[in-house]
């Protein structure tokens, strides 16, 4: 964490706060140091010998599901290592669980069209509140998403995205699908987080209702356990062709 000084200097020298992300890649700045990038599988025999270190079973013997992956480090000492860039979105659920590399799924993005104003409504169906406040960070001066025409919104009816955060509840479940319901189309959703996609840590738990895509058809996945601010960008970006994970911006 840099100090408050450092910060005040630095947007000083450089006349602005704001992150360039993503016209430029994500560096050290717009990456908190928590902020890890997936785990890619090590040199051969380490996937085998890390199955029984994974918390969450996210780990086989040819891959690593980043669907499941709450990136806790403890396969680390078997060989796998954090690498690559922290965006990681993709538009389908078998991408992230093969071990194919990501960005390989161009099918044409859904909100095309709304490419320089897509307006956000999130909805918490059950999260540890991590991930909602990595998603409400893109609203500070820092990663002001606005300047890239993204907008959130308190009404679903005022929306193109429905942002979810959290495992499905069984509560939540009418209160979902009444306010996908609710917005006009042409709409997406994006699942943020291992909870929406996978259950993450509390896959195979009683009081689930199953995973996001049971519910609602998903438009993008956004791994992470939670998710930076900058994967959940380019998250967003990429319901639009503009995610850098995608080939963007
Ligand atoms: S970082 Fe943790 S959750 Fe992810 S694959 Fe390794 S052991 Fe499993
Ligand atoms: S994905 Fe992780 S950080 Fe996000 S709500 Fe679930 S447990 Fe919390």
């Amino acid at each position: 964490m840099r100090p408050l000084a450092s910060w005040i200097e630095r947007s000083i020298a450089r006349g602005i706060l704001t992150t360039r992300y993503p016209r430029t890649a994500a560096s050290e700045e717009e990456v908190p140091p928590t902020g890890r990038p997936p785990v890619a599988p090590g040199p051969p025999g380490s996937l085998a010998a890390a199955i029984p270190t994974c918390p969450v079973g996210a780990i086989s013997e040819t891959s690593v599901d980043r669907g499941k992956c709450i990136r806790c480090a403890r396969c680390v000492p078997s060989g796998l290592a954090f690498a690559g860039p922290v965006e990681a979105a993709t538009r389908s659920r078998a991408e992230l669980a093969a071990d194919a590399p990501l960005g390989t799924e161009r099918a044409a993005p859904p909100l095309a069209e709304f490419g320089r104003s897509l307006h956000v409504f999130l909805v918490d169906v059950g999260s540890c509140n991590a991930c909602n406040l990595e998603v409400l960070a893109l609203a500070n001066p820092f990663y002001d998403s606005q300047r890239l025409g993204i907008f959130f919104t308190n009404s679903p009816r005022h929306a193109d995205v429905l942002l979810v955060v959290g495992v499905p509840t069984p509560e939540m479940v009418d209160p979902l699908r009444r306010a996908y319901e609710a917005l006009p189309a042409p709409k997406a959703v994006v699942a943020v987080g291992v909870c929406p996609i996978s259950g993450g840590v509390f896959a195979g738990t009683p009081g689930l209702a199953g995973v996001l895509a049971d519910i609602l058809p998903v438009d993008v996945f956004v791994p992470g356990c939670p998710p930076t601010p900058v994967a959940v960008l380019d998250g967003i970006l990429t319901l639009a062709g503009r995610g850098r994970s995608a080939g963007g911006p």
